[in-house]
């Protein structure tokens, strides 16, 4: 059975074709541009890369193209192979703790949480409506990015400020990268063998969450209502007190437009380093005794690791911290420096092991007291798998 993995974005489709339950990758690709002039996609098929300048005025032209591609390249021999299409959503609130069908109400709550992920969730209803025009005769499913999190405790989802907030604004910690968490989770304790388990998931990319995962469901996560929260990434600049928002609001008379634009965009390793938001940059400034990207790398894994310290004692204790995304995967220095300040809790490093990227592996010492493995997530195939099991 044929099932579509679909990411979209405001101006961009991802998507990923899978013969399932086989779990083989048919098609991917990339559009980019959709609705700006000068739109292009580059799509991978039978071992080759292609890439096309064509005009994508709407989300519905990309998935038209799509189809050419999959008529011309032979993937399907009809459309109506495609029997499932999976859409990423960001944003589930607490309506729903897994992936569904898409029927109205579905659709109207997305809808409705876009005020929550405002970049996202109406990109997200414009790729299904998309794509239930092109692909009328497919189930259309959605996955949620904070479907994983939806198991963890009141205390730790709730805020320390007026009850009401949560129950008229629906103010509370939701997290994100769950898709990313799960998979990664689930991967781990395939490789120890067993589901009881205590794992800490770091997904430490551009955008970067951890996660606190007992038996298989997430207890704790770093993002919070936005992903603004927890870590230092790229260009957030996550955990910070409260009020210097409106302390610096009055001072420079920005707007909370303005401000959210530099939490967001203008923060974190971009705005320490004074260089750029990439950690390849920060690897290279620091090789060259740069002090901005020393200081940045410094408090980069300062805090990863004061969530790892935090987890670990809700947790009791822990089997295996995981690495995952850009930098989890492939930056060994930020691997190195993170297990390194948590020798106090036995992590061992095993350098010759940890010289890996891009690559499942386990990067600690045999004789570390909490094992250390580098997982690359795959977000597309939890989709594909999920919207499998619902057709
Ligand atoms: P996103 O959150 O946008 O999906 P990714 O998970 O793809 O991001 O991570 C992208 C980040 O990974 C880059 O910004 C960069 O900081 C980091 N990265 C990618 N490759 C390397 C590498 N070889 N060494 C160190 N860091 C890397």
């Amino acid at each position: 059975m044929k099932i579509l993995s679909v990411n979209a974005g405001s101006s961009s489709l991802k998507f990923q074709l899978y013969e399932m339950p086989e779990e083989k990758v048919l098609i991917s690709g990339l559009m980019e541009r959709i609705g700006i002039e000068n739109s292009f996609y580059t799509i991978k098929v039978n071992g080759e890369k292609i890439k096309k300048e064509v005009s994508l005025n709407n989300h519905e032209d990309a998935f038209k193209a799509l189809v050419k591609e999959l008529e011309e390249n032979n993937v399907v021999d009809s459309l109506d192979d495609i029997k499932g299409i999976g859409h990423r959503v960001v944003q589930g609130g607490d309506y729903f703790d897994k992936s569904v069908v898409i029927d109205d109400e579905v659709l109207s709550k997305i809808t409705e949480l876009s005020s929550l992920a405002p970049l996202h969730n109406p990109a997200a209803v414009i790729g299904i409506k998309a794509a239930e025009e092109v692909f009328p005769n497919a189930v259309q499913t959605v996955v949620f990015d904070t479907a994983f999190h939806q198991t963890m405790p009141k205390e730790n989802y709730l805020y320390a400020l007026p009850y009401s907030w949560y129950t008229d604004y629906k103010v509370r910690r939701y997290g994100a990268h769950g898709t990313s968490h799960k998979y990664v989770a689930q991967r781990a304790n395939e490789i120890l063998g067993r589901t009881d388990t205590k794992l800490i998931t770091c997904h430490i990319g551009n955008g970067a969450s951890v996660s606190a995962v007992v038996n298989g469901k997430c207890v704790n996560t770093s993002m919070g209502l936005t992903p603004n929260a927890g870590l230092i990434m790229g260009t957030r600049c996550g955990d910070i007190d409260a009020s210097i928002i409106p302390y610096v609001m009055e001072k420079t008379k920005m707007t909370p437009k303005q401000i959210d634009e530099v939490i967001n965009k203008q923060s974190g390793l971009l705005a320490l380093s004074k260089k750029s938001s990439d950690s390849r940059d920060i690897e290279e400034g620091i090789s060259n005794g740069d002090e901005n990207c020393i200081l940045a790398q410094k408090m980069y894994v300062r805090r990863i690791v004061d969530y790892i310290a935090k987890y670990y004692v809700e947790m009791k204790g822990c089997d295996a911290i995981c690495f995952t995304a850009g930098i989890g995967e492939k930056s060994v220095d930020t691997r190195r420096d993170i297990m390194k300040e948590l020798e106090v809790l036995g992590v061992k490093l095993d350098a010759q092991k940890n010289n890996v990227r891009g690559k499942e592996a386990l990067v600690s010492a045999d004789d570390s007291k909490i094992a250390c493995y580098v997982i690359p997530t795959d977000e597309e195939l939890m989709i594909a798998r999920d919207t499998y099991k619902l057709v």
